[in-house]
C-alpha cells in the first residue's frame, strides 16, 4: 500500500502519518518526488481497517498495490530514479558505459585494460575478483588481491569500481575497495545476501537471475529496497531458453518492460546475454534503442588468452567500434555517452 500526500503537503502532516505507521509497527519508506511525497507501507494491512489514513491532514489517497514487489514499483516512486556514484549519474540522460575483464587476472592486464576503457570514454571499470564459476575446477577469482588491484585502477584511472560479491564475506570487502557491487545472476535469489547488500550503503547491480521472470527479478530488487538501500540497478544478462547457439538468450524486451513496472535504472550485460563477442555490439545497440541506462561489457587484451569468458570478451578494437556505434545510437535518441 502506498500513501500519496497532497502536493501542498506540509513536513509536519508527512511526519504525523510516519509516526503513526510506526507506532503500529509498519516498515515506513518516503519517497520524495519533484511534486509530491508518497509514503510506501510495508506490514499487514488488516491492522489499518479500522484507521481512517484517508482523513489524515495532508493526504490525498490511499493506493492498495497488487504486485508482490512494493518498493520498487512506479506507484511508489512515479519518477524514474536516478542514481550518483561518484561523480556519475546511472538513470539520467547520459548512458553509463561500464567495462573491464570478466575476473581480473593480475595487475598488467586489469591497467592496460583499465586506462584503454578511460581513453575511450568508459566511466565505470568491471572486474571480478569473487568469482562464481559453473565449474568448481575453473579459475575462482583472485579475491581481496584482486580487489586491491581494482582500486589501484581507480587511483590511477578515477574509473568508478564495480565487483561481484558472493557472500557476505565478500560484500564486505567489496565494501572496502570499490564503489558499486554487483550481484550476479546465480545469487539474485540468494535471499541472505540480498539483504545485506540492503542493510550496505553501497550502490547494488542487480542481474537477472538466469531463469527468473521479471516479477520475480523485482522481488529481489525489493529484497534489497526493503533494508533500506534504494540505490540499485537492475542489469538484464540473458535468461535460459531452449536455443544452445547463444550462451544465454538476451531478453531486450524485459528493458521497456521493466522501466514500466520500475522506477529503478536499468542496464544491459550483452556479453553474458549472448555468450558470443560477435553479437555484444549488435546487442548492445539494440539495449540502448529499447530504453537501457547503460551497457556492461567485458573487455579483455587477449581474449584468447583469458582465464574466464574468454568467447564473449570484446578485444580493445572491437571494443572502439563498439563505443562508436552506440554513441550514433545515443545521438539518436538525445542521449548522451
Ligand atoms: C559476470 O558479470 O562476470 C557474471 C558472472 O555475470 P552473471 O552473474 O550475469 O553470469
Ligand atoms: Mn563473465
Amino acid at each position: 500500500m502506498v500513501i500519496v500526500m497532497k502536493p501542498q503537503a506540509t513536513k509536519e502532516e508527512i511526519a504525523g502519518v510516519e509516526k503513526l505507521l510506526q507506532s503500529l509497527n509498519f516498515g515506513v519508506h518516503i519517497s520524495e518526488g519533484s511534486e509530491r511525497t508518497i509514503i510506501g507501507v510495508i506490514g499487514d494491512k488488516r491492522q489499518l481497517a479500522e484507521t481512517p489514513l484517508e482523513l489524515m491532514s495532508g493526504v490525498d489517497r490511499v493506493v492498495h498495490i497488487l504486485e508482490p514487489y512494493k518498493l520498487v514499483g512506479r506507484a511508489f516512486h512515479p519518477e524514474s530514479t536516478t542514481i550518483k556514484v561518484g561523480s556519475q549519474e546511472i538513470g539520467g540522460n547520459r548512458i553509463v558505459v561500464m567495462a573491464g575483464p570478466c575476473a581480473v587476472e593480475n595487475e598488467h592486464q586489469l591497467l592496460t585494460t583499465a586506462r584503454f576503457l578511460k581513453e575511450q570514454g568508459a566511466t565505470f571499470l568491471r572486474g571480478g575478483a569473487y568469482k562464481p564459476r559453473s565449474s568448481p575446477y575453473s579459475f575462482q577469482g583472485l579475491e581481496e588481491e584482486g580487489l586491491k588491484i581494482l582500486a589501484q585502477a581507480r587511483k590511477e584511472t578515477g574509473l568508478l569500481i564495480v565487483s561481484e560479491a558472493v557472500s557476505p564475506h565478500s560484500l564486505e570487502q567489496i565494501a572496502k575497495y570499490a564503489d558499486m557491487v554487483q550481484i550476479g545472476a546465480r545469487n539474485m535469489q540468494n535471499f541472505n545476501l540480498l539483504q545485506e547488500a540492503g542493510r550496505s550503503n553501497m550502490p547494488v547491480i542487480l542481474k537477472r537471475g538466469l531463469s527468473a521472470t521479471i516479477e520475480e527479478w523485482l522481488n529481489a530488487a525489493e529484497y534489497i529496497m526493503s533494508e533500506g538501500n534504494y540505490n540499485i540497478i537492475l542489469c538484464e544478462r540473458g535468461i535460459r531458453t531452449f536455443e544452445t547457439y547463444t550462451r544465454n538468450t538476451m531478453d531486450v524486451s524485459s528493458i521497456p518492460s521493466v522501466k514500466e513496472l520500475s522506477h529503478l535504472p536499468v542496464i544491459a550485460d550483452p556479453s553474458h546475454g549472448t555468450g558470443r563477442w560477435k553479437l555484444v555490439t549488435p546487442m548492445s545497440r539494440a539495449a540502448i534503442a529499447a530504453g537501457a541506462d547503460g551497457i556492461l561489457v567485458e573487455v579483455h587484451p587477449n581474449p584468447k588468452e583469458a582465464l574466464s569468458d574468454g568467447p564473449q570478451s570484446l578485444n580493445f578494437d572491437s571494443f572502439t567500434a563498439l563505443m562508436k556505434d552506440i554513441r550514433r545510437i545515443a545521438g539518436i535518441l538525445g542521449r548522451e555517452i
